[in-house]
């Protein structure tokens, strides 16, 4: 009699990693681009430093949480100091892909993410901007769009975008790289690809009204769609379930 496996047992996450990096390639192919344009942000949220620890392990480096705290904890106070782990060539790289609530706003900005997705309104743009400008510091940001309309989501419209984006891209401490969006959910990934694309042309306008900005990032794509999002252009794809399993 065989036991049946641990609930809690990690998954093969080097094994999901290289699977999910040569998939990437393969999209990036197909779409005749190169796999060097896309960046693999591994989504760790609800999951253990443990994880992250093998992840780095297996060449990982950039890493999604959706929620300031959870970030805090997890990569500024429970990551060693000390150690292999702690070197520089292996140090994370932490995304902050989740709304954030103003009162979350300075623990966001004390994980030094090398970006944030989520930029939702301009409360939360302002809060940041004064936070890294009486640090002396910047801050990478995408705006997040919600192209769907639909009420759950987090967002700009593309109209409220349009009419902030004079004020937020004059705000100090922060510099903007591009958009990102969530589709609504939907097991057939074909269906996010409208989606995609209307981020995409929305940015490709934006490009053009706003030449001295960078947009060049379009964070598009999580373990269900990445292989759509990068036919459509993704730059950063966004992972979990694909690389750590199932969320609890
Ligand atoms: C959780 C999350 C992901 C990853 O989702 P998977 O389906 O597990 O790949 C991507 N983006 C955001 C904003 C998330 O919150």
């Amino acid at each position: 009699m065989s036991t049946p496996p641990s609930v809690s047992a990690m998954p093969p996450i080097a094994e999901n990693l290289q699977r999910v990096r040569e998939r990437i390639a393969a999209a990036a192919l197909r779409a005749g681009r190169d796999p060097a344009e896309i960046t693999l942000v591994a989504v760790t949220k609800t999951h253990p430093w443990s994880y992250v620890e093998a992840a780095l392990a297996a060449g990982q480096r950039d890493f999604g949480e959706n929620r300031p705290e959870e970030a805090h904890a997890k990569f500024v106070s429970e990551r060693p100091q000390s150690g292999t782990a702690a070197a520089e060539w292996e140090r994370p790289r932490l995304h902050i892909i989740g709304p954030i609530q103003s009162r979350k706003a300075k623990i966001a900005y004390a994980c030094r993410p090398v970006l944030i997705h989520s930029i939702d309104r301009p409360k939360i743009a302002r809060k940041l901007s004064a936070l890294a400008q009486a640090d002396g510091g910047l801050l990478d940001i995408l705006f997040e769009v919600n192209v769907s309309g639909e009420e759950s989501k987090h967002g700009f419209s593309p109209e409220e975008l349009r009419q902030a984006l004079p004020e937020l891209l004059a705000l100090p401490g922060l510099v903007s790289h591009g958009l990102m969006t969530i589709p609504p959910f939907d097991p057939d990934p074909e269906t996010a690809r409208p989606y995609f694309v209307a981020l995409r042309s929305l940015r490709d306008e934006l490009a053009r009204e706003y030449p001295d900005c960078d947009w060049s990032q379009l964070s598009i794509g999580m373990s269900h769609d990445f292989e759509v999002a990068i036919a459509e252009g993704a730059t950063i794809v966004r992972v979990g379930s694909a690389i750590f399993g199932p969320r609890t």
